[in-house]
C-alpha cells in the first residue's frame, strides 16, 4: 500500500523544493539514542564524527572556530577575506590550539592603548595577537586603579615572572588541576617559545558545560584538521602554496557558480600539484554541474545557490534552486562516484540538518547558525539603552 511520496517521485515532478516544502514521515524505533552514529565524510579522505562544517565567512571561521569544530569532530573552513599570510596564520593558530578554549581576555601590542573590549585581563604580545611572544599583562583592576590613564598600556604592564606556562597540548583536566594547584587565575599555553592561548578559570567552567568532546578531527600530523577556502584566480595558486605550508588539510573552491572553466582548471591544477590534498568544488545545484566537477577530479561537492541567509543570488541573478531539490539531485549523482556532498546554506533549525542528511548530504555547512557564538571572530559590544 502506498503511503506518502517516495523521494524519487517527490523530486522528479520538476518543482524546486526548499527544506520547508518537505517533511519526513516517521518510521520505527528499535535502538537507543546512544547507538546512533552520525560519523561521516567531509570529502573522499576526510572522516568526521559529526556532520557539521563551519562556513568560510569572516564572521564565522577563524582559529577558535576551527579548533572548536575540530574538537567536536566537525571541521571549519577558514575564510579568505584577508591576505594569504593572514589566512595561513589563522590556520597555524587553529592547529596550535589543542584545548578549544576561546579566551575571554584581550590582546594588545606594545604600542597599543587599552582595547575597547578588555575582559579581566589584557595580554601584551609582540604581534598584538596569538600566537606570539608574551611580553606582559595587565588586569582590569590594575588599569582602573591608575590615576592617569596611560596612552600605552605597555608602560604599566606587569612582567611575566609570575605567569604559569604549560605546553600547548595539555588537556583540559590537567589545565584544571594546574589552575587549582598553582592557585592561579590563568595559565598561558605555549608552543616553541610563543604563547598560543590563555586559559582563565572561568573559561574552563564554560567549556565543561559544552557537549562531551570525542577524539576530534585530527590529521596525520597529530593536529586539528582545518579547511581553507580559495578562489579560482591565478593568484589563488600562490595563496594555496602558503596554506598548504601552514598545514591546510582540504581546499574549498569558493564560488556561487562552480561549474566554470576556471574551477575545472583549478581542480586539475590542485590534484596534480598537491595529490595528498582533498579539493571540494562548488557551489552546484544541478546534476550536470556536479558531473563536470566530478569528472575534473573533486573529492567533495558543495551544494546551494541562493539558500544562504544573506544570499541574494536568486533575486539578483535569477538562478538557483530550492535547497531540498538541489541536495537530493546532486547527492544522487555524487553517490554513484563516492563523492560526499556538503549541503551549504539554509540551515536555520536542527530539523533542516536532518532533512539535508536524509536527502543525501554527508555534511551540512553553517554560517549564520554559528555567527555570534563565543568561538566566532569579533568582540561583543554592549549598548546601554
Ligand atoms: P567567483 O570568484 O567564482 O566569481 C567572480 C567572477 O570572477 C565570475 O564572473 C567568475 O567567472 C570570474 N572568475 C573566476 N575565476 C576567474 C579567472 N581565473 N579568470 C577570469 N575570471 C574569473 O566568486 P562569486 O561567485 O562572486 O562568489 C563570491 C563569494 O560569494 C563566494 O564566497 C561565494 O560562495 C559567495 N556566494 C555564494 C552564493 C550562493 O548562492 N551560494 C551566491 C553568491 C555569492
Amino acid at each position: 500500500m502506498e503511503d506518502g511520496f517516495p523521494a524519487p517521485k517527490t523530486f522528479n515532478q520538476g518543482y524546486s523544493l526548499t527544506y520547508d516544502d518537505v517533511i519526513l514521515l516517521p518510521h520505527y524505533i528499535d535502538f537507543p539514542t546512544d547507538a546512533v552514529s552520525v560519523s561521516t565524510r567531509l570529502s573522499r579522505n576526510i572522516p568526521l564524527s559529526i556532520p557539521c562544517v563551519a562556513s568560510p565567512m569572516d564572521t564565522v571561521s577563524e582559529a577558535h572556530m576551527a579548533a572548536s569544530m575540530a574538537a567536536l569532530g566537525g571541521i571549519a573552513i577558514v575564510h579568505y577575506n584577508c591576505t594569504s599570510s593572514q589566512q595561513a596564520s589563522i590556520i597555524r593558530s587553529a592547529k596550535s590550539l589543542r584545548v578549544p578554549i576561546t579566551p575571554s581576555v584581550s590582546f594588545a601590542s606594545p604600542v597599543d592603548g587599552l582595547p575597547a573590549y578588555h575582559g579581566r585581563y589584557v595580554f601584551i604580545t609582540e604581534s598584538g595577537g596569538l600566537p606570539s611572544k608574551l611580553l606582559g599583562y595587565l588586569s582590569s583592576s590594575d588599569y582602573e586603579n591608575l590615576k592617569d590613564k596611560p596612552v600605552k598600556i605597555f608602560d604599566y604592564k606587569r612582567d611575566c615572572k609570575s605567569v604559569e606556562y604549560v605546553n600547548w597540548d595539555c588537556d583540559l583536566g590537567k589545565i584544571e588541576t594546574l589552575l587549582d594547584e598553582k592557585d592561579s587565575d590563568f595559565l598561558v599555553l605555549e608552543r616553541d617559545g610563543e604563547a598560543v592561548n590563555v586559559v582563565v578559570k572561568e573559561d574552563v567552567e564554560r567549556l565543561k558545560g559544552y557537549p562531551k568532546l570525542g577524539a576530534g578531527t585530527v590529521g596525520a600530523d597529530g593536529e586539528w584538521m582545518v579547511g581553507a577556502a580559495i578562489g579560482t584566480r591565478e593568484s589563488d595558486k600562490e595563496r594555496l602554496e602558503h596554506l598548504v605550508k601552514a598545514g591546510a588539510n582540504v581546499a574549498v573552491l569558493d564560488s556561487s557558480q562552480g561549474n566554470s572553466i576556471y574551477q575545472i582548471e583549478m581542480i586539475k591544477f590542485i590534484k596534480k600539484t598537491y595529490p595528498q590534498l582533498d579539493v571540494i568544488g562548488g557551489n552546484v545545484v544541478t546534476m550536470a554541474q556536479a558531473q563536470n566537477l566530478i569528472q575534473a577530479g573533486v573529492d567533495g561537492l558543495r551544494v546551494g545557490m541562493g539558500s544562504g541567509s544573506i544570499c541574494t543570488t536568486q533575486e539578483v541573478c535569477a538562478v538557483g534552486r530550492g535547497q531540498a531539490t538541489a541536495v537530493y539531485k546532486v547527492s544522487s549523482i555524487a553517490a554513484l562516484h563516492g563523492v560526499p556532498v556538503i549541503a551549504d546554506g539554509g540551515i536555520s533549525n536542527s530539523g533542516h540538518i536532518v532533512k539535508a542528511l536524509v536527502l543525501g548530504a554527508s555534511t551540512v555547512m553553517m554560517g549564520s547558525f554559528l555567527a555570534g557564538s563565543t568561538e566566532a571572530p569579533g568582540a561583543y559590544e554592549y549598548k546601554r539603552s
